[in-house]
């Protein structure tokens, strides 16, 4: 790779053409696009410029009621719920055919509205959507409950029925991704839903959501509001007529959703929250390996993922090696306008987090942590940030300790495994662990120790569709993706009946 020099920024400056038009900015409500009730939007903005891509309608109480209302009928009185589960499969097998084929415009609007490499959502993002959806249409027709053992005169049975109604409420980092890890499960077991998209990313939610419509899902099934959290989403988390909630964001939104939930109708909610997650880098690593995958670690989708390998790790005996390593690397990621091919690193998602992120910095530097290289604004326009390394970090640092949600990796020492452990558990989160040895011994003593709802050891950020994914302590409540999530859309009911004449008897 050719060392970037940070003054070749000029590249961006004259954003690429996305080559896709927003055709889709109302509301999707009962299979129909519509103006919010209040006639208000909300402007969209590319990450790239802070420009204004499309002017959304903004949803808000009375639009929550309206679609809810339209999934209700949708599960009470629809189809979807009572079609066999073979149909409902084909249908979301033919969404996924749909996702496929409009591939490059989904990721095209994707990376215009969230600022992430065009090719990590063409090849990664879009291909892991297509992929979770046939993998949930495959549990449609496999959803079955059983026959229980009692004695006495009874046969008992449980029936797995759909919950209802199910609200979600999504974030903007991975946005179709998010989509689809709450829409494929709930569709299988044969919900309705009402999804509100983040404020920042609208446009590929609405998109594919007509898709789906043309896949043959019958209206009022899926409703998708844009809007903002503290009303349309606290509208929804709190509405009395929807079953169950499922939100990802932040750990403070999710108090709110879960008390919102408490306080109306006691819905369930399964929670997907912040991280701090730590990637251990053990004494007996090929740190050239170890670097790279630290770096992709922290540094993929611009550092905006919940669970980033935010805390790096590494054994006092290849420490110094390590950072000089991962400075290097840092220093030759190529930042640039994600629309450009090569390019791993877009701008920030907007001009909040981008001040959030540079606070953080700051405070690093302030707190003592030694800047080894990065540390500013990249360019003079949008919200790119330079790879930003911190070395000789403590863990009672603020970089240390709280979620940056940027291109800043911190690394901190240890010395051995007990107090790494110790460490990397002391933390309110626990959403995720990196795990780098050659040693069977350690990686067995590491999965087992940390308190976390994911160990990757020796890769990180596998995200197949079966796997479970979710969080220990303040990261969340419950599994998103895998078998697991289907529990989330379902009721057990238990049948019992009495058996008056006993075959046997
Ligand atoms: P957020 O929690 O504010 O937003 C997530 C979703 O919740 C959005 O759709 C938002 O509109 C909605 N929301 C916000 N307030 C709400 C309320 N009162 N009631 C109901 N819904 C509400 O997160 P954010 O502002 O997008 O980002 C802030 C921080 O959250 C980030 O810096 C990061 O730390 C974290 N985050 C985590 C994830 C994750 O996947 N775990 C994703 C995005 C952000």
């Amino acid at each position: 790779r050719e060392i970037k020099n940070y003054s070749t920024a000029a590249a961006i400056e004259e954003p690429i053409n996305p080559g896709v038009t927003v055709n889709h900015t109302q509301l999707l409500i009962n299979g129909q696009f519509v103006d919010s009730a209040s006639g208000k939007t909300f402007p969209t903005f590319d990450p790239r410029t802070g420009e204004v891509i499309a002017h959304v309608a903004e949803g808000e109480a009375e639009d929550i009621n309206r679609a809810v209302a339209a999934a209700r009928k949708a599960f009470d009185e629809g189809p979807w719920p009572r079609m066999s589960a073979y149909e409902r499969a084909k249908i979301i097998l033919r969404f996924a055919d749909l996702l496929e084929k409009h591939n490059d415009e989904l990721a095209a609007l994707e990376t215009w509205d969230n600022g992430k490499p065009y090719e990590q959502a063409a090849k990664i993002e879009l291909p892991m959507i297509v992929r979770l959806l046939r993998y949930y249409a495959g549990w449609a027709d496999k959803i079955h409950g059983l026959t229980v053992p009692a004695d006495g005169q009874y046969h008992i049975q449980t029936l797995h029925e759909p919950i209802g109604v199910a609200g979600q409420i999504i974030p903007w980092n991975f946005p179709l991704l998010m989509y689809a890890w709450k829409v494929g499960p709930a569709l299988a077991c044969g919900n309705t839903i009402v999804l509100k998209t983040a404020e920042q990313t609208p446009l590929s939610a609405l998109y594919a959501t007509k898709l789906l419509h043309e896949a043959g899902v019958p209206p009022g099934v899926v409703n998708v509001v844009s809007g903002f959290g503290p009303t349309a989403g606290a509208a929804l988390a709190g509405h009395m007529d929807v079953d169950k909630l499922a939100f990802t964001g932040s750990t403070g939104t999710g108090k709110i959703v879960l008390e919102l939930a408490a306080r109306s109708n006691l819905k369930p909610v399964t929670l997907e929250l912040g991280g701090k997650s730590p990637f251990i880098v053990c004494e007996d690593a090929d740190v050239d390996k170890a670097v790279e995958l630290a770096h992709f670690a922290l540094f993929f989708n611009q550092g905006q993922c919940c669970c980033a390998g935010s805390r790096t790790y590494v054994h006092e005996s290849v420490y110094d090696e390590f950072v000089e390593k991962a400075k290097a690397r840092a220093t030759i990621r190529s930042v640039g306008d994600p629309f450009k091919s090569g390019i791993e690193q877009g701008p920030q998602i907007d001009s909040e987090q981008f001040e959030k992120i540079l606070g953080y910095i700051r405070s690093g530097v302030e707190s003592g942590a030694t800047l080894e290289t990065g540390g500013e604004r990249f360019g003079t326009k949008g919200h790119y940030i330079q790879p930003t390394v911190f070395s000789n970090v403590k863990d009672d640092m603020l970089i240390a300790k709280e979620e940056i949600f940027g291109p800043v990796q911190s690394i901190l020492k240890f010395k051995d495994l007990k107090e790494v452990i110790q460490r990397a558990n002391n933390t309110s989160y626990g959403l995720a662990a990196g795990v780098f040895t050659q040693n069977i011994d350690t990686a067995n003593t590491l999965t087992r120790a940390l308190k976390v709802g994911t160990v990757w050891v020796n890769c990180f950020d596998i995200f197949d569709a079966a796997i479970p994914f979710g969080g220990y302590k303040m990261s969340g409540q419950g599994r998103e993706k895998g078998m697991y999530s289907l529990s989330n859309y379902l009721q057990v009911k238990a049948v019992v009946t009495p058996l008056k004449n006993p075959a046997w008897l």
